[in-house]
């Protein structure tokens, strides 16, 4: 048997986080070595075709928003040959009130200008959206089909080695390096750095290194309804996708007159069961009915054509884990993407190349990336006796140049 590689890094996950990330480094001139238990990109999570994106725009922790628009600018920048960009609608709740004046100001305070976001009344939401509800229009708000784009960013390159079927089951270090073998304690390959980018499973596999993960999965399932011509609901069918109590792509006419519509999801925490569930459908009807505000709309038009069904890996406190483990050199974590896979793979991608290549935070910065956002993302936040900060994960660096705090809030 020939002895196995040694490679100066190897990614561990092929879904679209691992497969970012690699590209990044790839485009940076380095070698990447991908490890996958599957025999080809994007089989897990990241095998969902019908993805949104847009910054968020809530009243919840700024940070969380701060982190949203700037990973938004750089999904946008990454994606924009297979952007599918038809604009993002997000309706008031319907227990709030709406305020025109009030609404803008607080758009204009996240950093989000006219081009971004713009407050709409139930009028002219109807003209532009044609939604009948007053809210906020996000016109670059666009879907990805994650798929697609893992498999593209993974197509053949000279300096990318892909290890297919290997399952990378326990992580050893020994004298700086870190050796990776599968269940059957058979050595996969070896690296100086290993990103660890296989979303759940990065729990099991970091418990091998003694670093205790909080991650839990939560089941989605989205549903691809199919409408006939002369239904009522075709007059309330969106042109653009709406972002509330779940979401929705714009609807599709097909050839035959009839719509096909696309419509999630469920969020069943702590599941991992992938077989569909009529009851999530019935769920993602009403959904449907809520998110064009068309309560009197008669479900069982919406026909069943098919759905996708997933599990988020997602942390106890909703934010990705991405960075450099400090307590373990070499090893540097992407994981916890949540329902926000196109947004935190873009800056996970950004973020650990400038942390493992040790020298580039300029972009970051510029887009406001300020030191209590990476610490806001680092893994030992959860460690108890860790530093309060994540300026650990940086100390590394030769060039520590992100500023201290943004003024964005
Ligand atoms: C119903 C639903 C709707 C969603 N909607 C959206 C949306 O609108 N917008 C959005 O941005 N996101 C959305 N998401 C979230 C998005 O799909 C995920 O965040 C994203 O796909 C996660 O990517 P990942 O690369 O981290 O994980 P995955 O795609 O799960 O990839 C992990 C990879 O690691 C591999 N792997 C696992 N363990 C090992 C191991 N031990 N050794 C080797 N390989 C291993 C797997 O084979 C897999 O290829 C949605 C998710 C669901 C379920």
């Amino acid at each position: 048997m020939t002895k196995p590689q040694h490679h100066e890094i190897v990614v561990i996950g092929a879904g679209i986080c691992g497969a970012t990330i690699t590209n990044e480094l790839l485009l940076r001139g380095k070698a990447v070595c991908i490890v996958d238990a599957a025999s080809s990109p994007a089989t897990a999570c990241s095998s969902h075709a019908y993805a949104i994106a847009h910054p968020h725009i809530g009243k919840g922790s700024p940070r969380l928003l701060r982190l949203t628009r700037i990973a938004f600018l750089l999904a946008e920048a990454r994606w924009k040959n297979v952007w599918q960009q038809h604009g993002i609608f997000q309706p008031t709740k319907k227990d709030k009130n709406f305020d025109h004046a009030q609404t803008m100001e607080h758009l204009l305070s996240l950093g989000l200008e006219q081009d971004m976001a713009i407050a709409m009344d139930a009028q002219e939401a109807n003209r532009i959206c044609g939604v009948q509800q007053s809210g906020v229009w996000l016109p670059r708000g666009a879907g990805l089909n994650l798929f697609e784009t893992s498999k593209r960013l993974l197509q053949h390159h000279e300096r990318l080695t892909g290890v297919w079927n290997r399952r990378v089951n326990r992580l050893e270090a020994n004298e700086n390096k870190w050796y990776l073998f599968d269940a059957e304690n058979q050595l996969i390959t070896s690296a100086d750095k290993v990103v660890v980018a296989c979303a759940m499973e990065a729990k099991s596999l970091m418990a091998t290194v003694g670093i205790r993960l909080p991650l839990k999965p939560v089941r989605g399932q989205l549903s691809i309804f199919s409408i006939p011509e002369n239904d009522p609901w075709v007059k309330k069918l969106p042109s653009v996708g709406i972002s509330g109590d779940g979401y929705c792509l714009p609807a599709d006419l097909l050839e035959d007159g009839s719509y096909r519509w696309i419509v999630g999801s469920s969020f069943d925490e702590g599941e991992d069961d992938l077989s569909p569930r009529e009851k999530s459908d019935d769920f993602n009807r009403e959904q449907a009915r809520g998110l064009v505000n068309y309560p009197e709309g008669d479900l069982r038009a919406l026909k069943k054509a098919g759905e996708f069904v997933g599990v988020r890996c997602v942390a106890g406190d909703r934010l990705p884990i991405i960075g450099a483990l400090t307590q373990r050199p070499g090893i540097f974590l992407a994981t916890a993407l949540g329902s926000r896979g196109i947004l935190w793979s873009a800056l996970a991608a950004k973020l650990i190349g400038a942390q493992l290549l040790e020298d580039d935070f300029a972009l970051l910065a510029r887009l406001g990336f300020a030191t209590d956002l990476v610490a806001a993302l680092a893994p030992e936040r959860f460690f108890a006796g860790a530093a309060p900060s994540a300026l650990g994960a940086l100390a590394s660096n030769s060039k520590p140049i992100l500023p201290v705090e943004s003024k964005a809030k």
